[in-house]
């Protein structure tokens, strides 16, 4: 809670002010200040300590005991059911952090944390298609907070520097008595020279400035091993944010993002490429070169190959990364049929229709048509 002013001090009035007095200095501040006639920023809060000093001063009782506790007095758990009922400024009150720093128990965020191990980060790279097949090294720059190898995170120079503080005895929590309207009340908070921790560091390490880390840049060279697909997350244990309290660094996750490929497709540990074929090399049968992601091998296309098909090369897909299992190569056949044809082309093809003796596919779906 921020420090409240003075009651008379926000009324302008001194501690000797008559009643009268008090009344008409919060009549011209409340009016002053009133939300609906003032829109400065912090009227309303101007307003609401006007409103609140004025209900403990007008009244003999509670601003004889103002005057004896100060705001002490108020401040308490118990303000509300004191007999001081209404007091608007009252409602401000965060319960929360009273009760905390009264009864103990109530913040555990004040008690002395172990150490927190730090969050992993997680970093994108784009590597090519082949290099994601063939498995490559690469080099990544990285900044990160390594702990500090000198004083091992602590932040002291060395260990004789750290000592027990002298502030709370090493409890990390002081415990302070205060007089209120009920008597004395104890209250515990957290040791503000230790934060807690109940230690203190005579002398900071040299290396770290007391920080317990250094801002670290570092060349890592990151193996991708070959078959990565698209996705796939390489940890580097210990480059990732740093962690509290002495607790380690995450991990960093190298992401990896594969730029497609102009002609192979993968799917799983499959590779699929589709090659264009001239349709006498289809109908006659060929043996043609095919790339495969590793090399070059000859495949023999039957004659007859109609267009669509697919012919496998076994074993020319990704070896998975844990079954150590290459998958396959599927060859897809596009047939083309030529767009334009010279003279001679055309001569010689009229030939081959007037000597096959064959019917033609279209006769052929007919017949069935009309069955
Ligand atoms: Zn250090
Ligand atoms: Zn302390």
């Amino acid at each position: 809670m921020a420090q409240k002013r003075d009651y008379y001090d926000v009324l302008g009035v001194s501690r000797s002010a008559s009643d009268d007095e008090i009344k008409k200095a919060y009549r011209k501040l409340a009016k002053k200040y009133h939300p609906d006639i003032n829109k400065a920023d912090d009227a309303e809060q101007k307003f609401k300590e006007v409103q609140e000093a004025y209900d403990v001063l007008k009244d003999k009782q509670t601003r004889a005991t103002y005057d004896q506790f100060g705001h002490a007095a108020f401040d308490s758990p118990g303000g509300q059911q004191g007999g001081f009922g209404g007091f608007s400024g009252f409602q401000d009150v965060d319960l929360g952090d009273i009760f905390g720093s009264f009864f103990g128990g109530g913040r555990s965020s004040r008690q002395p944390s172990g150490p927190i191990r730090g969050q992993n980060s997680l970093s994108r790279v784009k590597i090519s298609f082949m290099d994601a097949v063939n498995g490559r090294d690469i080099e990544l720059n990285i900044t990160y907070d390594e702990r500090c190898s000198n004083c091992k995170g602590s932040g002291a120079n060395t260990a004789a520097d750290i000592v027990t503080c002298s502030t709370c005895g090493g409890s990390g929590t002081v415990i302070s008595q205060q007089q209120t309207l009920f008597g004395t009340m104890q209250s515990q908070s957290t040791c503000r020279d230790c934060q807690g921790s109940g230690k203190q560091i005579k002398e900071k390490c040299h290396t770290c400035s007391g920080e317990g880390y250094n801002r670290t840049k570092t060349n890592l060279t990151v193996k991708i091993p070959a078959g990565i697909n698209q996705g796939q997350r390489i940890r580097i244990a210990g480059k990732g944010q740093r962690g509290y309290n002495g607790g380690e660094n995450g991990d960093l996750f190298i992401e990896i993002h594969i730029d497609p490929h102009e002609f192979f497709r993968r799917e799983n540990d499959n590779i699929y490429l589709t090659i264009p074929l001239d349709f006498v090399d289809a109908a006659l049968g060929s043996e043609i070169e095919i790339p495969t992601v590793y090399d070059t091998v000859k495949m023999k296309v039957p004659a007859g190959t109609q267009p669509g098909t697919t012919l496998r090369l076994k074993g020319k897909g990704i070896k998975g990364m844990k079954s150590g299992k290459a998958g396959d190569q599927f060859v897809k056949i596009e047939v083309e049929t030529p767009t334009s044809l010279n003279r001679k082309e055309k001569a010689a093809l009229e030939q081959f229709k007037k000597t096959s003796k064959k019917t033609s596919a279209y006769d052929k779906f007919k017949r069935r048509f009309k069955k």
